[in-house]
């Protein structure tokens, strides 16, 4: 008899395309070793920088193009569930919140101006149908500052609480690691046409905090799949784009580059080894896992999947909010 578990982790994110830079390789990894792996996006990343050409046809031509690009990213990492929660996405050029994106109503609030109470408990509801073990949120930074990614650390800490997740990841950089890369690309810069590059000095997590460095270098083409599949980040009217800069990294380049993702977990003590496995704390409190059935909760909860059934006419459950019901788009990538 297998000693074997399978946990549920969800990965929460601001826009289309985070999910591959900052997570792709450990979910592709916790994907293909059995474990349930769900995409949360707050937004369909419609203010996001693209060429021209993929928001032509009307103003919410890229978020189609980005919702797309989503499920093929995550078809690529082998996530059995995606869900976009459809909050405006904030657009970002520099410190203050700009603009606001095509195709939303002028009262709604956006991303990173929404109440943070409000969206962690929608993305509760979604924790507890889930019975997640573990949640991936952003450092209290927001990596590099973008106030949508600072409102994703927020929220989801909010959320792991009222639905009593039991293990959250912040899904950083090592902010060593990443100053030295950036000073090899600026060294790189007299030669090719670089992405400009903002004062990182504060950015991400100092690596003394960090908890979690996972090997992804066997995932690198999931990785790579998931990135690729971003296809308008890659591209932008504004000079090269990191993304494309990552996909043309040679391969021996590209393992250095892509085969680490750095997390902290909340609440576990800093300062030892680096853990390689997301699993480790559950695996050390020897929590049990559900069976593939009522790990989806559709049996324990059937109230909980009522309310998802019935997303855009009834409500069923007093935790299940309007907006919740309005705007929330979900895509069952593959059937497990
Ligand atoms: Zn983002």
């Amino acid at each position: 008899m297998s000693s074997r578990r399978h946990f549920t982790v969800v990965s929460f994110h601001a826009h289309p395309d985070d999910e591959a830079l900052l997570t792709s390789g450990t979910l592709a990894r916790a994907a293909a070793s059995g474990h349930r792996v769900v995409l949360v996006v707050a937004t369909a990343g419609e203010a996001g920088l693209a060429s021209g050409s993929f928001d032509d046809d009307d103003d919410q031509g890229l978020a189609r193009h980005r919702r797309v690009e989503l499920a093929a990213s995550a078809r690529a990492i082998g996530a059995a569930r995606v869900v976009v929660l459809g909050y405006p996405d904030s657009g970002w050029s520099g410190p203050v919140v700009v603009g606001r994106p095509p195709g939303h109503d002028s009262a709604e609030p956006v991303f990173s101006r929404a109440d943070p109470a409000q969206v962690a408990s929608e993305l509760a509801v979604l924790l507890r149908e889930e019975d997640a073990d573990v949640l991936t949120i952003y450092d209290p930074a927001g990596g590099y500052g973008h106030p949508d990614h600072v409102q994703v650390h927020r929220v989801g800490l909010l959320a792991a609480e009222l639905a009593g997740t039991p293990v959250v990841l912040e899904a950083t950089l090592d902010r060593r690691v990443l100053l030295r890369g950036v000073r090899l690309l600026t060294r790189l810069g007299r030669f090719v046409p670089l992405p400009e590059v903002p004062d990182l000095h504060a950015a991400y997590t100092d690596h003394d905090d960090l908890t979690h460095r996972v090997d992804v270098r066997r995932f690198l083409d999931a990785k790579k799949a998931s990135l690729r599949a971003h296809a308008s980040q890659a591209s932008g009217d504004r000079g090269p784009r990191t993304l494309a800069l990552l996909l043309r990294l040679p391969r021996p380049v590209a393992r250095r580059v892509l085969g680490r993702e750095w997390f902290r977990e909340v609440g576990r003590p800093a300062g030892g080894p680096l853990v390689d496995d997301i699993f480790d704390s559950l695996r050390a409190r020897g929590r049990t896992t559900a069976t593939d059935d009522d790990r989806r909760g559709l049996r324990r909860r059937p109230w909980q999947l009522t309310a998802w059934r019935q997303a855009g006419s009834v409500a069923t459950s007093g935790s299940v909010s309007p907006r919740w019901r309005a705007s929330v788009w979900s895509l069952w990538v593959t059937e497990r």
